[in-house]
């Protein structure tokens, strides 16, 4: 597997983010959103809303955050979020709430009455529905439990927990110091609350891990049950996280050494009784995400692999990605700029692109083989209305070449992916992107 590695998207978009342009402006986005208020009032929206503050910084985060301790800041940032969303309200009108995640960041950096605002408000500006799903990222270093009673009151069903590795020298050269306690009480606690879904993010490929150590991590996750278990490759790139150098005290492990951590992981994770859904996350098969494997209705965006529940994804807050289903949008990255632009009633839009009919042919293909793990022809040629085969003939030609063919099987009907292909989907996506022909491979390890 090591020698097939590369450096490629995630493809959480298609078109990568890395592609998104200051040519998209507020005033497009306006207008996408416009274009998307119907299947809005039929199918309600998602949102996601993004608490970018921690009170530490771990030294591998590759998200965009805001380390401070003063508390206030989280009010002053929700009052403007509420306001963000207004401006969305006045775009497409009082549409239902079909999902709501709230991400960071450390979400639990809000205290009660900060919490409970942003939720009351987005509820009051956006209905919720009987089926409505709401979930919200939470640091076990710093979430008290009167704060998970409050989230399960204002009717908080999912929480996601960071763990990422329980050894202690891992820990410490990370500088995340989180016992497997603290972890397993804050699982608990939102169980016995009401919380009805626990999920926990785990990286592989961190500075100091061994397949040893990492599964004594992996026990004792398996042994709080999270129903969703996300297992990620750590993307060590100093040269846009300057404070990633930090973690460099300890060796990071090699291509090969990530390979093996990984398979252990994936062996030891099916072991215990989860089920894969896509390459990086799992499930208990109780779990809706595992059943939607069998239904053919996962979907792939900006968290991840969730269940398609369709309608525009609106994001807001810093660095928040919408999805309005025809274009992706990134609102401004500093809190001052994104805040200046709300007070002129201007969405803070940074970039973005419209997504041309090539593009989202390419995307649908993309996350097919990432969701299903292959292609049937003659189905995407009745729903992309174009004769796959044909369309796609450079792509399968090169993946028919003896340095792709160990990914793919490909017959007169369908593309599948070998157990291989399985695990190194990027690399197969890659394939099908317009967007990196000719350009040299970037971004993070496709293992
Ligand atoms: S808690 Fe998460 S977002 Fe905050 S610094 Fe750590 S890794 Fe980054």
């Amino acid at each position: 597997m090591a020698r097939l590695a590369t450096r490629g998207p995630r493809y959480t978009s298609y078109p990568a983010a890395p592609f998104f342009t200051e040519t998209f402006t507020e005033e497009d986005a306006r207008t996408q959103l416009r274009a998307e208020r119907e299947v809005a009032h039929t199918k309600g929206i998602s949102l996601y809303a993004h608490i970018p503050f921690c009170s530490s910084l771990c030294w591998y985060c590759g998200c965009n955050v805001k380390v401070t301790r003063d508390r206030r800041q989280g009010l002053a940032y929700v009052q403007t979020l509420l306001d963000e969303l207004r401006l969305y309200r006045e775009l497409i009108g009082e549409v239902e709430l079909a999902e709501l995640s709230l991400g960071g960041g450390s979400p639990n950096f809000l205290d009660i009455d900060t919490l409970k605002l942003l939720t009351e408000g987005i509820c009051e500006l956006f209905p919720r529905r009987q089926d409505s799903l709401l979930g919200i990222e939470l640091d076990p270093r710093d979430t008290s439990d009167e704060q998970v009673r409050a989230l399960a009151a204002l009717g908080y069903q999912r929480l996601s927990v960071g763990v990422q590795d329980f050894d202690p020298e891992v820990q410490e050269t990370i500088h995340r110091m989180q016992s497997v306690e603290q972890t397993s009480e804050l699982m608990a606690g939102a169980r016995a609350a009401g919380f009805t879904s626990a999920g926990a993010d785990l990286i592989y490929g961190l500075p100091g891990q061994s397949p040893e150590t990492f599964s004594k991590t992996l026990d004792a996750v398996i042994a709080m049950a999270p129903d969703r278990i996300a297992l990620f490759g750590y993307a060590h790139l100093p040269q846009l996280r300057v404070h990633q150098k930090l973690v460099e005290r300890k060796p990071i492990p090699g291509i090969d050494e990530r390979a093996t951590l990984l398979c252990a992981a994936v062996e030891q994770l099916v072991g215990a009784g989860y089920k894969r859904v896509g390459f990086d996350h799992f499930a208990l098969p109780s779990d809706p995400l595992a059943q939607a494997v069998e239904d053919q209705t996962l979907h792939r965006n900006f968290q991840g692999f969730t269940i398609a529940r369709g309608g525009p994804l609106l994001a807001c807050g810093v660095t928040g990605i919408s999805d309005s289903g025809k274009a992706y949008w990134q609102n401004l990255s500093e809190i001052d700029q994104w805040r200046s632009e709300i007070e002129a009633g201007r969405l803070p839009v940074a970039r973005g692109i419209a997504l041309s009919e090539d593009d989202a042919i390419r995307r649908s293909v993309i996350y097919r083989l990432m969701c299903t793990g292959g292609l049937e022809f003659d189905g995407l040629d009745q729903s992309l209305a174009i004769d796959s085969r044909s369309y796609f003939a450079a792509e399968l030609a090169s993946l028919a070449s003896p340095a792709m063919s160990e990914l793919v099987e490909i017959d007169r009907d369908r593309l599948d992916l070998t157990d291989l292909g399985f695990e190194l989907v990027r690399n197969v996506s890659m394939v099908f992107d317009a967007y990196l022909a000719g350009k040299p491979p970037s971004g993070s390890t496709t293992i």
